[in-house]
């Protein structure tokens, strides 16, 4: 191993920090925010169990046929209910990226997945069952007098089918045989589930029938999903991406394959983006314009223009250094929580492998501490294997950091972030950085090269709310 201390602290001398006592006032800020959302979501699956009893479910348990119906029925509402919370999570709305950040949203969103597809079957499941046993048939008669009597319910089973292709190609496994393109195209099919499903909802039964307050509550529920999806995803990106009129201004090699691009653009101050967000990028140019890609500022946003850092991995990112300057370039975002607003210590500890580097070079511009308080720690094969070094040995002049290079390869077959003689010799995070446990430690590289230091932090005793990382995956 190579423990390379580059930077010596310019400046005022190493200040020591007394351990926090309460928390940063932005980490209080945004628990609150996060509380509040959380108790509506579950307060939303209440409501419709509440709805569903006080409109006289209550008291439809008195036969195997009505408890099979009536328990149905709630499977339904709370199943339909999580789809909702699901489509609202994937909505991008800021104040659920203020509270959680992109990655936790779509963590959420990815564990409903599985409880909601299970909670429609057994909505589907139950229902079949009541209604046999109340007319007396068996489950397969019942099932083609579902299909061929009751309004709308084909289009039911459509939306069940979709759901069920949908989680499947979102389970881990079978996802990562799909191009990402593919996969999203097939994702989106969710919207359409749920959009096929409301007829049967609307006509089917007499909860939801006209003048029923349930009624009124699950089109209100609908129309506000749907008009945060139309919003957030389609409309905010299309109107910013024409009001601030983004363009290529120059594209600079970093190192082999790898590029930094400058846009320049009308009013970026009015975007509020801050270090170590990303954006979802499209490029206006032959090849490009089909895919939009996410892209991480790697120097802190200004009035003047925003920068990306880019490693070729792939089709679209390979073509990103032919780019050509005036390229009209649209966006979403900026979104994420590798943010200042995470903070909840006097500290800061960076770590970044590969291209992680990009969201931690723009950090280490702004994010807050006193000189001598913050460490930068990048990750290598070896000592010339680095992106944006000489930028980040500046910075870390000019703000009083320490900057350390760990180079050498990780040993085979063990789970660690370091190279193989450190891990040997039993080096941790904490031995590196004494100061770890008073630190918010910023993470960002390949997914389980993140999860390694995420594990040594937390063995180290470092609680999860000071750990903050950015994944470059899907
Ligand atoms: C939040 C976030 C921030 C990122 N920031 C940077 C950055 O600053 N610099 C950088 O070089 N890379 C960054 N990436 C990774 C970058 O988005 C992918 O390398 C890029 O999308 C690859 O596209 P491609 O068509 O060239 O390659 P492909 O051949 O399509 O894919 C190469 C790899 O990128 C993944 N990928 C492709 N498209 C997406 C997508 N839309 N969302 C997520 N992953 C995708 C694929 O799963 C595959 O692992 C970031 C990713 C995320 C999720």
């Amino acid at each position: 191993m190579s423990l390379d201390t580059r930077t010596t602290r310019t400046g005022p001398a190493a200040v020591k920090t007394p351990r926090a006592t309460s928390p940063h006032p932005a980490y209080q800020k945004r628990m609150r925010l996060a509380d509040s959302l959380q108790i509506l979501c579950v307060a939303s699956v209440a409501i419709v169990i509440a709805i569903f009893l006080a409109d006289g479910g209550a008291a439809k348990f008195a036969t195997p046929a009505d408890a099979f119906t009536s328990l149905g029925i709630i499977a339904g509402l709370v199943g339909t209910d999580l789809l909702l919370v699901m489509l609202v999570l994937a909505a991008r709305l800021p104040p659920i990226d203020r509270a959680f950040g992109h990655d936790q949203a779509m963590a959420v969103h990815q564990s409903l997945g599985k409880p909601a597809l299970y909670l429609i079957l057994g909505h589907a499941a139950l229902l079949i069952t009541g209604y046999a046993l109340a007319e007396n048939v068996n489950v397969f008669a019942e099932v083609w007098n579902m299909f061929t009597s009751l309004p709308d319910m084909p289009l039911a089973f459509l939306g069940l089918a979709l759901m069920i292709g949908v989680v499947i190609t979102s389970l881990v496994v079978v996802r990562r045989k799909f191009r990402y393109e593919a996969w999203h195209a097939v994702h989106l099919l969710a919207y359409l589930s749920v959009l096929v499903a409301i007829p049967h909802q609307l006509s089917v039964g007499n909860l939801l029938s006209e003048g029923a307050i349930a009624r009124y509550y699950w089109l209100a529920l609908y129309v506000a999903v749907a008009g945060a999806i139309i919003v957030f995803r389609f409309l905010l990106p299309v109107t910013r991406s024409l009001r601030h009129r983004l363009v290529v201004d120059r594209v600079d090699a970093v190192a082999p394959g790898v590029v930094s691009i400058t846009l320049t653009g009308h009013q970026l101050d009015k975007l509020r983006a801050t270090s170590g967000q990303f954006f979802v990028w499209r490029f206006w140019a032959n090849g490009l314009w089909w895919q939009a890609h996410p892209f991480s500022l790697s120097s802190a946003p200004s009035e003047r223009g925003l920068r990306i850092t880019v490693r070729g991995l792939g089709d679209a990112s390979q073509q990103l250094p032919q780019l050509k300057r005036g390229t009209r370039v649209s966006f979403e975002g900026p979104y994420g929580l590798f943010t200042e607003n995470a903070r909840t210590s006097p500290r800061v500890v960076l770590v970044a492998a590969g291209i992680g580097v990009a969201p931690i070079r723009s950090l280490l511009e702004t994010v807050s501490f006193a000189p001598g308080n913050a460490t930068v720690l990048l990750r290598s094969h070896s000592l010339g294997d680095t992106y944006l070094v000489d930028e980040l040995t500046d910075l870390c002049r000019v703000r009083g950091a320490e900057l350390r290079i760990i180079a050498g390869k990780r040993p085979k077959g063990v789970s660690t972030w370091l190279p193989a003689d450190a891990a040997r010799a039993g080096i941790t995070l904490r031995k590196i950085v004494p100061e770890l446990l008073d630190s918010d430690i910023y993470i960002c590289g390949p997914r389980p090269w993140t999860d390694a230091v995420v594990r040594d932090a937390r063995a180290g005793g470092v609680p999860k709310k000071q750990i903050h990382y950015e994944r470059f995956d899907w």
